[in-house]
């Protein structure tokens, strides 16, 4: 795996550096959350072993399973949908919570980070294409959600996340990820920096051109998922 991953890791830092150059935005780096779902330990171990800290996990059993046996400097983000009754069995485990979308989550999190003696950091997924099938809070209620966050002790409020629609046009797919750039907007009394978690293999680019700060890559840094 060693060698084409690095290739495909140096390709996906060129592309990024183009979406940057092309949005004329300068300075803060985009931060590449490679996500690791399906994926054996060994994988997520080579991943960090080259440089790439920050992995992305669905699933609460695939975080148990794989997290305790990781050595090295890494930061776990917890990307997919999370029920309250699971709360207790991640927060030890991860670094980020990237799918914050109820008040009753949040408070959940808040209690067993406390219980745990950590701090989480957190960001409110919004269901920015309205689609039934995606989870995350309304446009409508995000900023009350992520008051809620930032009002929090053991759970530190860092921003937003959103899953852009599925097989959409470029037009589609920007105009959700603008949304979650519109809610960023009215947030920024809350934290020092706004963080925009928005694209994942086929849509970074465009998630970048939007503003992304983090973007969320699974298939086109490790190849398509072996779907157990
Ligand atoms: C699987 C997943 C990704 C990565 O998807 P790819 O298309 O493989 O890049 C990103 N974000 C979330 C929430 C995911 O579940």
């Amino acid at each position: 795996m060693a060698e084409s991953f690095q290739e495909r890791l140096k390709a996906l830092r060129e592309r990024i550096s183009a979406a940057c150059a092309r949005s004329g935005r300068g300075g803060r780096p985009v931060r590449i959350v490679a996500v690791t779902k399906t994926h054996p330990a060994e994988t997520v171990q080579a991943v960090i072993d080259a440089g790439l800290p920050d992995i992305g996990e669905n699933r609460v059993q695939e975080i148990m399973d794989k997290a305790p046996g990781l050595t090295g400097t890494r930061c776990l983000h917890m990307v997919g949908h999370l029920q309250t009754n699971k709360v207790a069995k991640v927060v030890p485990l991860v670094d980020w919570i990237q799918s914050v979308d109820s008040a009753r989550l949040a408070d959940k999190i808040e209690t067993q980070a406390a219980k745990a003696g950590r701090s989480i950091s957190a960001l409110v997924q919004v269901n920015t294409s309205g689609e039934e099938s995606k989870s995350g809070c309304a446009p409508e209620q995000a900023i009350e959600l992520c008051e809620r966050v930032a009002a929090c002790t053991h759970v530190s409020f860092h921003g937003l996340m959103t899953v852009g629609p599925l097989d959409a046009s470029e037009r589609e797919t920007k105009q959700c990820f603008e949304r979650l750039r519109n809610i960023g907007e009215s947030c920024r009394h809350l934290c020092d920096t706004v963080e925009l978690s928005m694209g994942m293999s086929d849509d970074f680019e465009w998630a970048i051109e939007e503003g992304a700060t983090i973007i969320r890559v699974g298939s086109l840094l490790l190849g398509a998922r072996p779907y157990p």
